[in-house]
Parts: structure tokens; C-alpha cells; sequence
């Protein structure tokens, strides 16, 4: 009899898990079950190095992971990640693994998605000398192991093992977007978190994020998160609401590449504007158009930040405190390079009113300037904000 002990299999399951669903659940099940792993360690990542959007806290989604797998035998959740405060390379994690729990095996457990990246992972080489790398069927993704990686995996102590599983077609971010949506999500995460995640801001944040990065060019979507971020700041500085501000920020250009003639029926359809100048530039139906959309599309229905939407490019009379903070970040936002654009940002600083005019007063001269049609929402709000300056100066 050999007195060398087993070594004991570990499954390390690493994700961004914001929020854990059942398709995590399921690959760590198979994995267990087809490699006859004595434990999965989940291992939520601190930083996530490969991600391009802003996950949810970390300790909110170490909280998710918890209240689903609560006592299940032979599940851990490590917080190792967090340990190093900085970003969290798979590699140095598992170094410190082989240093603190010697006496095992580890299989770390990934998805096909994973294995498409996998070259580009800080010291992806290294890592097949620590563990087995493996990567299971992710429905949208082939599976197959490149070349590259074979060879790799061939001269190396573990390498890669590609396992078939019966995966479910459930990602992250399409459960954040379904949040966005106000959708039902109890067939994708588990029901112990569905109130929580349902009610994450930063969760719903990243499902609008989502959603826009399927309408709009890369340039508009960098364009959206820069009102979004400027129109918050002035919601800062002006004592307004910082949350709507951002997202009526970010949802502003909703409808911004709806084609004109879609902009057009549906503004028929609808009864969205009855305005010469609107038919004339359908492009200006964007923001009305928008407004309809996001409410139709269960996505907002908060009226002031419809409304806030709804005047973004024309301008309105009747713009409240909001719909000024996004009409002019659209202007000012940090990707917008125009001549005479700091000097509007240093005058909507010192005063909101001020810079929404000047910012009315330069759409117009460019209007005339190249012959365009103004609207006459816009001349009616410039004269709306002077009638109230002389007031309060005659006060
Ligand atoms: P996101 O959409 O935010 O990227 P995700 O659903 O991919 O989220 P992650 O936390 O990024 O989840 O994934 C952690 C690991 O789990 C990755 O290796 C990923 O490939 C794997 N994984 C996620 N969902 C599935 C699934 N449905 N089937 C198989 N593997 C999955
Ligand atoms: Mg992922």
C-alpha cells in the first residue's frame, strides 16, 4: 500500500459573479461531478483585469455568492483576491494557493468564452504549470482548443482540459439587462437573490450600459457616459439629484440611431411632436422619440427624467432643474472639443442658467450660420431663461 497520501481534487471556480446565476451553478456542478472534484472553491475576483464595465462591490457580490451556496458541503468561498488590493491576475492567486494548501490539485474552472482568451491572460503559460485549466461548453462559443494553446498546454505540468457539459445560456450581463428591462429574472439566478439584485443600482447601471452598447456606435456610447458623468457632476454642484441626473445622462441618446424615417412613423404614430421644423430635421425627434422608447421598453418611466430626455437637444420652456443639467453636459461633457467649449464649462459652473442660454445662443449661431432651421422650442426656452434672469435681477 502506497503511503503517499491522495491528493485532494479542488475545482477553483473564478468569476466576476455580479450576479451569480444558474449557469455558474450548473457548470459547477458537471465540473464536480465529470472530474470527481472533492470541492469547488468559488473565487469572486477583485478586480476583474479583463473586464471593461464597473462590476457591483465586491463585497455585495461575495454576499450573492453566499446567500446561494449558503452551507452546501464542499463549497468555500475564498476572498483571497481581495487580499492583494490590486488587480486580480488568476496567476498570483494560485501561487498563494499551492503556498497555503499544499495537499492538493487544482482544477481551475472556467467556461469556452475563457479559453478564446486565454493568451491574453498576465502569464497564461505559467498558469498551466499551477493547475489544469478547464474550460466547459459555453452555449455562443466553439469550444475548440487554438493551436497555440495546445502546443502550450502539451510541454506544461497540467494544461488544458476541454470538458463538454450540458450548459445553460445564461450570462451576467444578460441578467443585468433583463434587470434594466424590469424583467422577470427568476429563471436565470437563484430566488434567494432575486429582490437584492433586482433592487442594485449598480447592477441596473451596467444592464442600461448593455443595452446601449447594442444601439449605439462605440463613439456615441463613450459620448453617453460622459453626459452621464458630467450631468452628475452638476447634479453635485447645483444640490440636485445625483442618480437621476446620471441616468437621464446616460439614457439621453436612446433613440439617436433610429433611422429618420422610423424617428418619423413613430413620432405619428404616437402624436410625439405636431412641429414643422421636427418634420423637416427628423433628426431632432431623437430625444422625443427616445423618451416614448424608453418607457415603451419598460426601461424608465420616471417622468422627469423622460421629460429631461425628451428636451435634450431642442431645449424647453418649462426645463426643470434636470433637464437643464442634461441639456447642457451634453454640450460640455469631456469628449467634446468644439472652440469656446471651456469657456461654457467654466460659465455653466459658476451658474446653470448662464451656461444653458450660452449653450442655446451657440446652437443657434451655428444654425444660421449654415442656413438650418432652428426650433422654436429653442428660441421660446432662451427667452424663457432671459424673462426669469430680469426677474430676479429686478427682485
Ligand atoms: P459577464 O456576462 O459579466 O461576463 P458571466 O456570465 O460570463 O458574466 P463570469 O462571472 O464572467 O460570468 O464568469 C465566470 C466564469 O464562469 C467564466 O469562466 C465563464 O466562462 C463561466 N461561465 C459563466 N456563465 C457560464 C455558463 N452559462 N456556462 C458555462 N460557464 C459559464
Ligand atoms: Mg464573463
Amino acid at each position: 500500500m502506497s503511503s503517499q497520501k491522495r491528493l485532494k481534487k479542488i475545482g477553483l471556480f473564478g468569476g466576476t459573479f455580479d450576479p451569480v446565476h444558474f449557469g455558474h451553478l450548473r457548470m459547477a456542478e458537471e465540473c464536480r461531478a465529470k472530474l470527481e472534484l472533492d470541492e469547488i472553491w468559488f473565487i469572486p475576483a477583485y478586480r476583474p483585469p479583463h473586464k471593461d464595465w464597473t462590476p457591483s462591490p465586491f463585497e455585495k457580490r461575495c454576499q450573492w455568492l453566499k446567500q446561494v451556496l449558503g452551507d452546501t458541503p464542499g463549497c468555500r468561498i475564498l476572498d483571497i483576491e481581495k487580499e492583494r488590493d490590486e488587480k486580480s491576475y488568476t496567476y498570483h492567486t494560485l501561487l498563494e494557493l499551492h503556498k497555503r494548501e499544499p495537499g492538493c490539485e487544482f482544477y481551475f474552472l472556467t467556461g469556452a468564452d475563457s479559453l478564446e482568451k486565454l493568451h491574453t491572460w498576465y502569464r497564461w503559460e505559467d498558469i498551466l504549470d499551477l493547475c489544469y485549466f478547464v474550460s466547459t461548453s459555453r452555449p455562443g462559443y466553439t469550444g475548440e482548443l487554438p493551436e497555440q494553446l495546445r502546443i502550450e498546454s502539451e510541454k506544461r505540468k497540467y494544461g488544458i482540459i476541454c470538458l463538454p457539459i450540458d450548459a445553460l445560456d445564461i450570462s451576467s450581463t444578460g441578467v443585468r439587462e433583463q434587470v434594466a428591462l424590469c424583467k422577470d429574472v427568476k429563471h436565470l439566478i437563484p430566488a434567494e437573490i432575486i429582490d437584492e439584485v433586482n433592487s442594485s443600482m449598480e447592477v441596473k447601471v451596467e444592464g442600461y450600459k448593455a443595452i446601449l452598447k447594442k444601439r449605439l456606435s462605440v463613439k456615441r456610447y463613450t459620448h453617453s457616459v460622459g453626459v452621464a458623468n458630467t450631468a452628475a457632476k452638476l447634479a453635485g454642484m447645483f444640490n440636485g439629484d445625483i442618480e437621476r441626473a446620471y441616468l437621464a445622462g446616460l439614457l439621453h441618446d436612446y433613440a439617436r440611431e433610429v433611422p429618420n424615417a422610423e424617428l418619423l412613423e413613430l413620432t405619428m404614430a404616437h402624436n410625439l411632436s405636431s412641429d414643422a421644423v421636427d418634420l423637416l430635421q427628423p433628426s431632432l425627434l431623437h430625444g422625443p422619440v427616445g423618451a416614448w422608447m424608453l418607457k415603451e421598453h419598460g426601461i424608465m418611466d420616471d417622468e422627469a427624467i423622460l421629460d429631461a430626455i425628451r428636451w435634450h437637444t431642442t431645449g424647453h420652456p418649462d426645463m426643470n432643474q434636470l433637464a437643464k443639467i442634461v441639456y447642457i453636459a451634453d454640450y460640455i461633457e469631456p469628449n467634446r472639443d468644439f472652440p469656446g467649449v471651456e469657456l461654457l464649462r467654466q460659465l455653466t459652473y459658476r451658474d446653470l442658467d448662464l451656461g444653458v442660454v450660452a449653450g442655446i445662443e451657440h446652437t443657434l449661431s451655428f444654425l444660421i450660420q449654415k442656413d438650418g432651421y432652428i426650433h422654436p422650442l429653442s428660441i421660446a426656452t432662451r427667452n424663457r431663461l432671459l424673462e426669469e434672469r430680469r426677474d430676479k435681477n429686478r427682485n
